[in-house]
Formats: structure tokens, C-alpha cells, sequence
């Protein structure tokens, strides 16, 4: 029996792993192409059916990304997400346009005709949409199915000739039936069987690595965090001595990270790597005094970072490779995924220095998505304690301290951190609450404690609810914990004297602070 496939063509949406996850979590095996793939490639893999991604262009744009008319006279179903769907549409005669009223958020969808596509789906149903375009008139041959109060084609089909167009985002969690509608496409219009398991990542990732890395020298930068962690025992599985594990303790991580970091790791941790624990503090706040913009604290920090693995790799002699914990969001943030447009640049990502002396970098979990990491990481073998660790950016508390970074504010939002992380932990919701954590606002103000003015620093709580770190809401924590929160970092931590909690939601805002 051949593997059945499913191919997601690439227009450079925010979204368009998440499609290509949502079809792994039906079971099927699933790639993704660029726009550019040529139709014959297309056609050998002979896919049981082709989704089109969103993206950034207008298709009636000059230079927009587009397809070639051929994609749809295959006989294989296709089916066109938002600018997918335009771009289906417009290729096929259609008339796309600037909307009238763009539409964003979740949208409440009316179903109007029966379709596979919208099989077991309520006649009307919430969907995610963020377009500023829209189909104003279909293709020939194709019908309505659905509209919303501003956009008279939120679906169509040609039923026959298994085209379908829509013009939500099915795979983002806020459509509410999105699941329920790619897995109708999948299996009621492409005939897919599901029988693809997700198992083999672990074992294929270090096959993977042993033939790429073969005799060579491994060197893993470290932080501690979930994706280091994970990507550090899978390549010890896979080369054991040949890997050497660098633990930059650069001074912005959490209250007594560094020792618990080392306890896991180190020399009398469940693991035999060779692990270095470097403490270069004084190196990086060094770099950063008067910097205040994010993008270059990040830059200084990613670069610091490498400039110490440089100095470890020579101690260790030569080193052929260097692995790092990138995993799936930092890469489309970046604007390296594929076809994407560029959110904020990621210590991981991109920026590497031209003068770095590793001769390639292996990023083993570059594909997936956090929580698929963590299932990774528990199929190594990796204790739940540290797979189910708060995610933590690699630059550190370096952006969850706005404006200049001090070691005097590291001591504020390490404290403060410490005091909201315990007190969520003691009200029983540091299972619930996905993302939690203090940040160092830049604003002082006037207070008044003791009888005595005070002019200190504003720390803001941000605990968030996420799923696949793409989108995320704000968690609703009983203003009692909050209050007890702002009590003890007021009276705890010199320095501050105001405690926000962030209400922002991502979109608009981000998870971090910078
Ligand atoms: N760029 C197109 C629009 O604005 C499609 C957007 C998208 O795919 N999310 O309508």
C-alpha cells in the first residue's frame, strides 16, 4: 500500500504549518511546497489532494504569487485557503478585488448550501478571518456555499471537479469547526485513509543526525529551556561522546535557573553529556549597557552567545557542528518559513555572523511546533518536570526587561517572577494557565510607602492560554491571586512599586514583552 500524501502549497501565510499540522494530527502524511514547485513535481508525488495556502499578496497584484491553471485540471481535489481560495478563483476567472469591509477576527459564517465540505458543520458556525481582500465574483462552474454579513463568498465549490475555496482560516483553533472541515476534506473528498502515525520523528531525527553528522564533533548550545533541552538529548542519543553541551549562564535567566539547569544536566544528572557550564554575567550586561531597542538587545545577545561557543569550541578543538533548539514559530517569526512575511528576528534564527567557525548547524526540531516538542521530548525519555517547563525565549529576561537591561532590573524580574510563579503554583493553576510570567516595565512612578515618596519601576504579569503559540488569549486569573501577587512583590523586591497585569491578546500583542 503507497503512502498516502497530502501536498500544502506555500503563498506565505502566518498560518501555513498549522494547516500542515492539522493534517498530521488526522493521521496523514502531509509536505509542504513553495508556490514556485512546477506542476510536474506536483503531479509525480501524486497527492491525494493539494491545499493552498493564505498569504500576504493581492492576486490580481502585479507580482503576486500564483499558480499555474494546470494545478486544477489534475483530477486531485484542491482546496484554497483565504488567498488560496482568491487565488483559485481569480486563475480560474473569477473576480477578486479590495473588499469593501476587510474582515478580521472571528467571524460568524452561514452555511447556505449542503457541501462534503461543511458535512456535520452547524449552519452557522464562528471562523477565523483576516483578509483585506475578497471574491466578489466566483469562477464559472463554481457555487456559493457559504457567506458572512460582509462577504458574500466566504466558500464556494465545483463539486464535480473537487475544487473548494474558502475564505477563513480552517486550521486556526478559532474556527471553531476548522478541524472538523479539513478532516471532511481529507477524508470524505480526497478519500484518505488516515493510517500515517506521527511516531517516528524521534527515530528518524537521529538516523537523521548520525548519517549527516557521521565522525564529527558536536557542539549544543544549552539554555535550559524546553527546545534546547529536547533537541540536546536527541542529538546525545544519536552521537553521544562526539557531543559536547555548552551552558551559557549569561546572567537573564530565572531565579536559580542556572543550578537547577546544571543539576539536570550536569555531571551527576540521569545523562552522560559532556556538559560545560559557562557564567559570562558580567560579559553580557557589559554588551548591554545603554541598549535599549529589542531588536539589538536580541542581535547582542544572539551574538554574544555564539562569540562564547566559539571560544568553548576551540578549547574543545575543532567542531564541525553546532545545534540549536529552533523550533517551528521561531522560524516563521523570523520570516524564514517559506514564504512568510517577517514578525521579529529570532536569536536562533537567521543573523548568525558571518565570522562563526561552525561549519553547519543542525536544528532538529525546526519543523514543530511546541507541544509537539514536548511529545518528542517525552518519547526520549526526558522527565515531565522539564518537558513541561514554562517556555522561556533564548535571549531571556534580556526582553522581558524593557529599555536598557541591568543587572540591578535582572534582580527585580527574577524576584518578581519567582513570587508569581510560586504564588500561581500554591493556587493550583500552573497546570491550566499555559504561559506565565513578570516583566520589567521601563515606566517608573511615583508611590508612597513607609509615609515615604517612592519612585520606582512598574512590573507587568502576563499569563496567557495557548495552544500552538501562534495565536494566544489572556488567562483569567481570580483577582484574589493577583492580589496577593502585587502584595508580596511590593513588599519583596526593592525597586517596585506598581504591579500591572497585561490584558493583550497575540494578535495584536506577542507572548514576550519585546
Ligand atoms: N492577502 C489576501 C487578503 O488580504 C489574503 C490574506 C490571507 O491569506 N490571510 O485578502
Amino acid at each position: 500500500m503507497s503512502r498516502e500524501k497530502i501536498v500544502v502549497i506555500d503563498f506565505g501565510g502566518q498560518y501555513n504549518q498549522l494547516v500542515a499540522r492539522r493534517i498530521r494530527e488526522c493521521k496523514v502524511y502531509c509536505e509542504i511546497y513553495s508556490y514556485k514547485t512546477d506542476i510536474e513535481t506536483i503531479k509525480k508525488m501524486n497527492p491525494k489532494g493539494i491545499i493552498l495556502t493564505g498569504g500576504p499578496d493581492s492576486c490580481y497584484g502585479e507580482n503576486a504569487a500564483t499558480c499555474n491553471q494546470a494545478l486544477f485540471e489534475l483530477g486531485i481535489p484542491v482546496l484554497g485557503l483565504c488567498y488560496g481560495a482568491q487565488l483559485m478563483m481569480h486563475v480560474l476567472g473569477g473576480h477578486v478585488c479590495k473588499a469593501p469591509v476587510r474582515e478580521y477576527g472571528k467571524i460568524l459564517v452561514d452555511i447556505d448550501k449542503n457541501s462534503m465540505l461543511f458535512n456535520n458543520i452547524s449552519e452557522k458556525t464562528i471562523c477565523w478571518m483576516s483578509h483585506n481582500d475578497y471574491i466578489e465574483t466566483v469562477a464559472p462552474g463554481f457555487q456559493i456555499i457559504a457567506h458572512t454579513a460582509d462577504c458574500p463568498v466566504a466558500a464556494a465549490q465545483w463539486e464535480e471537479k473537487k475544487l473548494y475555496a474558502i475564505q477563513f482560516h480552517p486550521e486556526v483553533l478559532h474556527t471553531t469547526e476548522g478541524t472538523k472541515m479539513l478532516s471532511n476534506f481529507i477524508f470524505h473528498i480526497c478519500d484518505c485513509r488516515g493510517d500515517w502515525k506521527m511516531d517516528s520523528f524521534v527515530e528518524n531525527s537521529i538516523k537523521e543526525i548520525r548519517k549527516k553528522v557521521g565522525k564529527g564533533k558536536v557542539l549544543c548550545a544549552l539554555s535550559g529551556g524546553v527546545d534546547s533541552s529536547v533537541a540536546a538529548v536527541l542529538l546525545a542519543k544519536a552521537v553521544g561522546s562526539q557531543l559536547t553541551c555548552v551552558f551559557v549562564d549569561h546572567g537573564l535567566l530565572r531565579k536559580n535557573e542556572g543550578d537547577e539547569v546544571e543539576e539536570v544536566f550536569g555531571p551527576h544528572g540521569p545523562y552522560s553529556l559532556n556538559f560545560i557550564r559557562v557564567n559570562a554575567q558580567k560579559r553580557f550586561y557589559e554588551k548591554l549597557k545603554g541598549i535599549d531597542e529589542p531588536e539589538q538587545k536580541r542581535k547582542i545577545i544572539g551574538e554574544e552567545f555564539i562569540r562564547v561557543f566559539e571560544e568553548e569550541a576551540k578549547k574543545i578543538g575543532a567542531v564541525d557542528f553546532l545545534v540549536q533548539g529552533t523550533i517551528y514559530p521561531d522560524v516563521v517569526e523570523s520570516g524564514l518559513g517559506g514564504e512568510s512575511a517577517v514578525i521579529k528576528s529570532h536569536h536562533n534564527v537567521g543573523g548568525l555572523p558571518d565570522y562563526v567557525n561552525f561549519e553547519e548547524i543542525i536544528e532538529p526540531l525546526r519543523d514543530l511546533f511546541k507541544d509537539e516538542v514536548r511529545k518528542a521530548g517525552l518519547e526520549l525519555g526526558i522527565p515531565e518536570t522539564l518537558v513541561y517547563r514554562q517556555p522561556f525565549p533564548g535571549p531571556g529576561l534580556g526582553i522581558r526587561i524593557v529599555g536598557e537591561v541591568t543587572a540591578e532590573k535582572v534582580r527585580m524580574v527574577q524576584e518578581a517572577d519567582a513570587i508569581y510563579r510560586e504564588e500561581i503554583a500554591k493556587a493550583g493553576l500552573d497546570k491550566s494557565i499555559g504561559q506565565y510570567f513578570a516583566a520589567l516595565t521601563n515606566m517608573r512612578s511615583v508611590g508612597v510607602m513607609g509615609d515615604e515618596r517612592t519612585y520606582d519601576y512598574a512590573v507587568a504579569l502576563r499569563a496567557v492560554n495557548t495552544i500552538d503559540f501562534m495565536t494566544a488569549e489572556t488567562a483569567e486569573i481570580p483577582f484574589s491571586v493577583l492580589t496577593k501577587v502585587m502584595n508580596r512583590i511590593i513588599n519583596e523586591v526593592k525597586g517596585i512599586n506598581r504591579v500591572l497585569y497585561d490584558l493583550t491578546s497575540k494578535p495584536p500583542g506577542t507572548i514576550e514583552f519585546e
